[in-house]
């Protein structure tokens, strides 16, 4: 990917543990890479179509000096996501590095510093409901993602009507997916769509039984977790047409990242097996 690069940006500011550094303030070096599509501007010569990094050396001293942190962690977390969802279209992703040349250690040293590298992730996330006003359970669902700063819904695709199998004497699931950019890391994504779907059901007050929203992380970007609290790519899927369809309509030509199958392909062959039964 292209790049624009600011480096060593003078900021002077108040961030520190200590009350000499919140009261004197002191230098900061801001460097910023920063990963975005320069073809365009490169072929109209204009401003329009690309990130002013007069503007983000501006943005980058005006965050720093009218907010304080007592870490430069902090300083450079935060910054990223400002800048990420200020120029949410144009900015693929920023390392950003901070440097502190007077760094209250009493040694001599050049600098402390730290690097971040942050972005924007493609994510695609499961909807499913079997209980109550299924459609409106689904559509909280999309709506209360949408309200997360960090979240933006690029696709959603159609409902579709299940018949249960197995538990017979469960209602009919409706379902269907999302496509949608998130600087969530897929652990805090987890933790917001757990939260929704527990107000979910906190909005009619039920208490278990079967799921008024469910909300499974499918993919996150190309990546493969495999820990306690996450399996992603979604185990099971290419058994499940409730899942393929909605990718498939989606985005037909997604790639499984561990079997490099394509939404399409994988429910063409779900509904050949089912055909073959
Ligand atoms: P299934 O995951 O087979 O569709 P389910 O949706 O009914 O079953 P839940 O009871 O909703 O399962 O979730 C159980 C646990 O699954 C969650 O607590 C969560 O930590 C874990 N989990 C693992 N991988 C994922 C994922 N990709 N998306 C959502 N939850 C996941
Ligand atoms: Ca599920
Ligand atoms: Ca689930």
């Amino acid at each position: 990917m292209d790049e624009i690069r600011i480096s060593d940006l003078v900021v002077f500011a108040n961030h520190g543990v200590f009350q000499e550094e919140a009261v004197l303030g002191q230098k900061f070096l801001v460097s910023a890479v920063i990963e975005t599509d320069i073809r365009k501007p490169g072929r109209s010569d204009s401003l329009d179509n690309t990130i002013n990094y007069g503007e983000v050396s501006q943005e980058i001293t005006r965050f720093l000096t009218e907010n304080r942190f007592q870490l430069i962690e902090a300083c450079a977390e935060q910054l990223a996501e400002y800048l990420l969802l200020k120029y949410e279209t144009l900015m693929k992703r920023i390392t950003l590095e901070i440097k502190k040349p007077w760094a209250p250690v009493r040694l001599p040293l050049d600098t402390v510093s730290v690097k971040i590298t942050r972005g924007w992730h493609t994510v695609y996330i499961a909807l499913g409901s079997n209980m109550g006003d299924k459609d409106a359970y689904l559509e909280f669902g999309v709506e209360e993602l949408k309200k997360l700063p960090q979240i933006r819904i690029d696709q959603v695709s159609s409902f579709i009507r299940t018949e249960p199998y197995g538990y017979t004497d469960q209602d009919v699931f409706l379902n269907g997916a999302c496509k949608v950019r998130t600087t969530f890391t897929p652990e805090e994504l987890l933790d917001e769509m757990q939260r929704i779907e527990l107000e979910a059901k906190r909005v009619r007050k039920i208490h278990w039984g079967p799921r008024t929203l469910d909300l499974d992380l499918l993919f996150y970007d190309q990546e493969i977790i495999a820990t306690e609290r996450l399996n992603v790519p979604h185990p099971d899927m290419a058994n499940r047409d409730f899942v393929l369809k909605p990718m498939a309509e989606l985005s037909p030509w997604w790639g499984h990242p561990v079997t490099h199958k394509t939404m399409a392909q994988m429910l063409a062959e779900l509904e050949q097996r089912s055909a073959d039964k």
